[in-house]
């Protein structure tokens, strides 16, 4: 039998294939995407459409409207569409085998210059065997034991073990179709809260059209200086204005019918929405190369924050804290009355982290297998 059944290739799944298959384990991955060469800067990256998925809509915002929420989806997950960038301040240090380069002040996780995903960093060259094309619909309860998958399409994978890795939002309703953790599991979904301000670059601009040209930290926001805001360059630019700690909490959900139910709430606190237009306001203050398009009048920050803030922003997906550590998982990520079953993605953080979530869900997901070896599980 297979020890160990991983459901989702993402940033998570990736590590947590790799390294369980490093130990001489028998691993699978159902992995509902495919393998088709990511796209190497971000918006080159979101035009290769098989590696995109925009459902099922979410709200951002309580009483907002139902708009699309972008994943990244193949082996890689995320991080074969994501900007790549780096943090390196924390939230901590642990070992990892992710190549990063820097350009300037930005720090990517690249080689030469080219998209690294986590799949190529982990799992490519281990003996973790990928089943593509997998679309889990729920993990399959034998007593109080997980014993396996049932996919979309019929098909069923039993295992020792089984280990999810679909990434924030798939990861909390794959159980709640599986009708695990109710109270629990979806509760404190959140995200970081961002706006885009935009305009046209100046006529004779002779600056390259990087998709992200600089990041920099103020406080609790990042701001990121985008030269292009699409894969062909029509002279828009943009500033992206993002909170890094926010105070929002939000619920993944299903409705009696199975369907996704989610809400980010993004701005339900306060203090969120008047960070974010300080934010707006210091950029603005110390103005930008070319025209404004769309932006506040002096005075409208809040107002404009909290409209913006409902609508889906073409580049900040980094949901966590879906299945928090403390709350919905113990921490060796498992779910209370169900054993041999695991959840080991950004869904685990307790709090989003204050930096870019790529790297710690990495490091996140070295730890969890590092605990598991401890425990003896491994
Ligand atoms: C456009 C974009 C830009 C971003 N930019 C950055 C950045 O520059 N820096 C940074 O640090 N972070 C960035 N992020 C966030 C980062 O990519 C995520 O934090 C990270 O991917 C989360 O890892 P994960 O393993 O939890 O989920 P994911 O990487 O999303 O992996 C989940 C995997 O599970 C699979 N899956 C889901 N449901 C099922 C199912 N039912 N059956 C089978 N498979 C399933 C998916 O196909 C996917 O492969 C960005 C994200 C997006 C979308």
């Amino acid at each position: 039998m297979i020890e160990w059944l991983v459901v989702g290739a993402g940033v998570a799944g990736s590590v947590i294939a790799g390294r369980l298959a490093a130990t001489g384990a028998s691993v699978i991955v159902a992995e509902q995407g495919g393998d088709s060469t990511p796209g190497n800067d971000l918006f080159e990256a979101l035009d290769v459409t098989e590696r995109v998925r925009s459902t099922p809509l979410v709200r951002r915002v309580d009483g907002g409207p139902l708009v699309p929420y972008t994943a990244g989806v193949g082996l890689g997950g995320g991080s074969a569409i994501n900007g790549s960038l780096v943090s390196l301040s924390g939230p901590f240090a642990h070992d990892h085998s992710l190549p990063l380069e820097t350009d300037g002040q930005i720090v990517r996780a690249t080689h030469n210059g080219q998209r690294i995903d986590v799949w190529s960093a982990y799992g490519r060259h281990s003996s973790a065997n990928p089943l593509l094309g997998r679309e889990v619909d729920r993990v399959l309860i034998d007593g109080s034991r997980c014993v396996g998958i049932r996919c979309v399409d019929g098909s069923e994978v039993t295992a020792r073990r089984v280990v999810v890795c679909a990434g924030a939002l798939g990861s909390p309703l794959l159980l709640l179709r599986s009708g695990i953790g109710p109270a629990t599991v979806g509760h404190g979904v959140q995200d970081h809260p961002a706006v885009m301000i935009r305009y046209r670059r100046r006529a004779g601009s002779d600056r390259a059209a990087r998709a992200i040209s600089a990041v920099e930290r103020c406080g609790p926001l990042q701001i990121m200086r985008l030269d292009r805001v699409s894969a062909i360059d029509d002279g828009t630019a943009g500033v992206i204005v993002m909170l890094m700690r926010p105070q929002s909490f939000g619920r993944v959900a299903i409705d009696a019918a199975g369907v996704a139910d989610i809400n980010f709430s993004l701005g339900s606190s306060e203090r969120d929405v008047l960070e974010l237009a300080d934010g707006v306001s210091a950029v603005l203050a110390a103005g930008l190369d070319g025209d404004l398009m769309a932006t506040p009048s002096p005075g409208e920050e809040v107002a404009w924050v909290r409209s913006e803030l409902a609508m889906s922003t073409p580049v900040v997906m980094h949901p966590t804290s879906s299945c928090a550590m403390g709350r919905a998982v113990d921490r060796l990520g498992r779910l209370d009355g169900v054993d041999n079953l695991f959840v080991a993605d950004a869904s685990v953080f307790p709090r989003i982290p204050s930096v870019n979530p790529m790297l710690p869900t990495v490091q996140l997901a070295e730890n969890l297998v590092d605990r598991w070896i401890s425990a003896g599980l491994v």
